[in-house]
């Protein structure tokens, strides 16, 4: 039995769409393996402290929530960078956590947030919030192509550097910005997407991924292979995802929406 220390960062403001699923999932599939998942509150008042944590996570959040945040989270980046890219701790960074993970969040009323200068990667918000059921090809272990179905709800349009590597082409939805055909970015053990609805419950082979990650941060050697489960539940949850998504079709078929009067995320 290994505990897997969790530092969840800002559950209190960054927990929208039930962000918070992620971190059930994780439990239980770890629990399912014989391991236990210790989740730490990471909040305001909380420091970042390099090998204290084997999996960083960080929900999405509305513009207000990341605005709160961001100051805090941006003042704790060395630790923060230590810890993941020194360190070897892995990370999920969804939507609002996505683009505070980059070097900064310029919102919807112009507001300009800094990021953490993890991910590489830069997000500024547009008028056309992009909304719906998201399919993307990934290949996160070479020679072994995935699919991760989710729901994007966002304003950002993320550009990644040139060379940095996204989390997956998208097949269906808009993704980074709607226009690139790529979603997320993913740096070693470090994920960061716009995808939820919660992320896991629906691509349980990546919260596979993820604990296997941190369990080789803890034991200092390999991630090992986790005993298969039978996932039936979650195998039908990612077929109804992705052929939502599917039937929703390809970027060039669909316009980022506008809300008026909803400015605020
Ligand atoms: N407020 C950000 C945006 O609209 C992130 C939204 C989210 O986390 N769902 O782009």
């Amino acid at each position: 039995m290994t505990a897997i220390r969790v530092g969840h960062l800002y559950p209190g403001y960054l927990n929208i769409y039930a962000d918070r699923g992620n971190i059930a999932v994780l439990a239980r599939r770890a629990a399912w393996r014989g391991h236990e998942l210790v989740v730490t509150e990471l909040g305001l008042a909380e420091a970042i402290v390099p090998g204290a944590h084997d999996l960083y996570y960080v929900g999405g959040g509305q513009d207000r929530e990341q605005l709160l945040v961001a100051g805090n989270l941006a003042g704790k980046a060395e630790p923060l960078k230590e810890a993941v890219l020194g360190g070897g701790a892995a990370l999920l960074a969804v939507c609002g956590g996505y683009q505070l993970l980059g070097r900064g969040y310029r919102g919807i009323q112009g507001e300009d947030m800094p990021g953490v200068g993890l991910l590489p990667l830069e997000t500024v918000a547009g008028e056309r919030r992009m909304i719906g059921d998201v399919l993307l090809e990934t290949e996160l272990e070479p020679g072994a192509p995935r699919t991760i179905a989710g729901f994007e709800n966002h304003a950002g349009r993320t550009r990644l550097d040139p060379g940095a590597e996204p989390l997956g082409r998208v097949l269906a939805g808009f993704g980074n910005d709607g226009e690139s055909g790529y979603e997320g970015c993913r740096l070693g053990r470090a994920i960061g997407t716009y995808l939820h609805g919660p992320l896991l419950p629906r691509n349980p082979w990546l919260a596979d991924w993820l604990l296997a990650q941190a369990l080789a941060h803890r034991s200092g050697g390999e991630p090992p292979d986790l005993a298969a489960l039978p996932d039936e539940l979650e195998s039908r949850a990612h077929q109804v995802s992705a052929a939502r998504a599917r039937s929703r079709g390809g970027r060039s078929g669909q316009k980022p929406r506008v809300f008026p009067g909803r400015s605020r995320t």
